[in-house]
C-alpha cells in the first residue's frame, strides 16, 4: 500500500514508482504544477521593476503581490467595486 501524493488516499500501486492513486489525482497534480512554475515565472518577471500599486496610493508592490493593488487600497477597492455594484443597480431602476 503507498499513500497518494494528492488526496493522501491508501492505494495499491501497479508499478512502484506510481506516486498517485487515480489518473485524475495525477492530472490534477500536473495542473497545479504547471500552475505554480507559471506563478513562479511571473513572478520573476517582476523582480527589477517597479510596480505601483493601480489604488494610487503610491505604494510600490512586491513580487509576490498578484492582485496589483496593495493590502490598504485591496479593502477600498473592494469597497468601491460594491459601491460600483450598488450604483448601477440605482440606475438600472431609475431607468426602467
Ligand atoms: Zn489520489
Ligand atoms: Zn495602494
Amino acid at each position: 500500500m503507498k499513500l497518494c501524493n494528492k488526496c493522501d488516499a491508501y492505494f495499491t500501486p501497479k508499478v512502484s514508482y506510481q506516486i498517485y492513486c487515480s489518473e485524475l489525482c495525477r492530472d490534477e497534480a500536473t495542473r497545479e504544477k504547471i500552475a505554480e512554475r507559471y506563478q513562479i515565472t511571473r513572478r520573476q518577471k517582476r523582480v527589477g521593476k517597479i510596480r505601483k500599486c493601480l489604488g494610487g496610493c503610491g505604494v510600490d508592490l512586491s513580487i509576490y503581490n498578484d492582485s496589483g493593488f496593495c493590502s490598504n487600497c485591496n479593502v477600498s477597492k473592494k469597497a468601491v467595486d460594491k459601491m460600483l455594484k450598488e450604483l448601477k443597480g440605482f440606475i438600472d431602476y431609475e431607468q426602467e
